[in-house]
């Protein structure tokens, strides 16, 4: 039964990462998430179910639209196919369990903003404050030890995170400071704070390949929302495992 609810998961995060996009590009822009149906943003022609198909559509069409032959940005099926994957691993990693709700919310919110961050260089409070609520219902039925774990950590990253972007003049973002709030609240201490540290490291690794292979500008400013994003999933998944090699390292 392993794998056909492996698929049933993959199948259902494919078809919420092409809705998170639809969140992600929308939400922003203060449109309406529901209304109206998806179009071509260059010929707005309005799409078919068969152009709605998630990842499979984009390799059909060859990545261009099928009326007016724009491309179409990759980062359409790359979401799908990220939510679809991770939910299907989630369930493989954890099975049914407490891990399997926190991990599929932390999917989906990091799915939206890794789209937010990336076209409009913001994480938008209300897509924050949605999963804000979420997270809090979830750690009152599933609360960590001790209980106000979660609550501390959320407070504590983002003290950690203002202090940085004071002391940095604005090099963090306050979008970050809040998603790291709430990644708080989900995944608790220590991970969040493993969180920061994988996400500044991968951060800073990326930017540098980056300037020496000359697709990013010196103090051209990246968003750091994937990156975050990146963090959190590790934390997630291998959090105890980086954390074990880490120590077994320095001692
Ligand atoms: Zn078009």
């Amino acid at each position: 039964m392993d794998v056909v609810y492996a698929i049933f998961f993959l199948i259902l995060g494919l078809l919420l990462g092409s809705f998170y996009n639809v969140v992600g590009l929308r939400v922003p822009i203060k449109q309406s998430i529901v209304y109206p149906n998806s179009h071509c943003p260059h010929c707005h022609n309005e799409l078919g179910p068969l152009e709605l198909v998630p990842v499979l559509s984009y390799l059909f069409l060859g990545g261009k639209c099928k009326s007016c032959n724009a491309p179409i940005s990759i980062l359409y099926p790359f979401i799908e196919l990220l939510t679809g994957l991770l939910f299907m691993y989630a369930y493989l990693y954890f099975g049914f369990s407490n891990e399997l709700v926190v991990s599929f919310l932390l999917i989906s919110l990091l799915s939206i903003i890794i789209v937010t961050d990336l076209t409009y260089m913001l994480i938008p409070n209300k897509i924050l404050f949605y999963f804000l609520i979420f997270f809090l219902i979830y750690r009152i039925f599933s609360p960590l030890d001790p209980w106000w774990n979660p609550y501390a950590a959320g407070a504590g990253a983002a003290l950690f995170l203002l202090f940085i972007a004071i002391i940095s003049k604005g090099g963090m973002g306050g979008g970050d400071i809040k998603l790291f709030f709430v990644i708080g609240i989900a995944l608790g201490f220590p991970n969040v704070l493993l969180t920061f540290f994988m996400a500044s490291i991968i951060g800073a690794l990326v930017g540098i390949m980056g300037i020496l292979l000359g697709r990013i500008k010196k103090r051209q400013a990246i968003p750091f929302g994937p990156f975050i994003a990146l963090g959190a999933l590790l934390s997630l998944f291998y959090g105890e495992q980086i954390m074990q090699w880490y120590f077994h390292i320095l001692w």
